[in-house]
């Protein structure tokens, strides 16, 4: 009996553990394993790039609050007003990566005021284009759905017929970022 050869790479199982694979938790293995080839040959983040060439110019909150409110105007037009629309860098974790939506209360007299905000993560204004469209089309479609249902994922297909598709790329954006770093020139 010989011992297999050392030289064999370990499974990518190992390798990268599905630990690290936070984005994409939930989506089937079948989906999942040629994107691990990719993200071990570190090429990922480059394929991501190529089929997503068009940038967007987003860049501060300024810029943010008229792209939000254009969108908003045309699909959402009825739905409450934002209090808030800004990039915020401390938004990195998993589910915060995909932006936030929050109703903060305040005391205003002796009202409690409900104040609908939406952050975005700094990392968008870096993304591609589309990738940007896609966070956005999310956060607004909460302020009519809270909860990620039948209806919420209506409401982002109606504002962006891709919206699956882009939001499982995005995911793998944020996964190529973690595990392979900026796209090699
Ligand atoms: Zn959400």
């Amino acid at each position: 009996m010989t011992e297999p050869s050392r030289a064999v790479p370990p499974p990518f199982a190992a390798a990268v553990p599905a630990l690290k694979l936070r984005y994409l938790q939930g989506y089937p293995a079948e989906l999942l394993a040629p994107v691990q080839g990719l993200l071990a040959d570190k090429k990922l983040h480059a394929l991501l790039l190529r089929r997503y060439p068009e940038r967007h110019t987003v860049r501060s909150d300024k810029a943010l609050v008229d792209y939000v409110g254009e969108l908003k105007a045309q699909f959402m037009k009825s739905a409450p007003p934002l209090a808030k629309v800004a990039f915020d860098s401390r938004l990195q974790i998993v589910h915060q990566a995909l932006g936030t939506h929050t109703t903060v209360s305040r005391v205003q007299g002796s009202q409690l005021k409900a104040k609908r905000e939406l952050r975005v993560a700094s990392l968008f204004k870096d993304a591609p284009a589309r990738f940007l469209r896609m966070i956005v089309v999310h956060e607004l479609a909460h302020l009519r759905e809270r909860e990620h249902g039948k209806a919420f994922y209506a409401l982002c297909q109606h504002m962006e017929a891709d919206y699956h598709q882009l939001e499982f790329d995005t995911r793998l954006w944020l996964t190529a970022l973690d595990l392979e770093g900026p796209a090699a020139p």
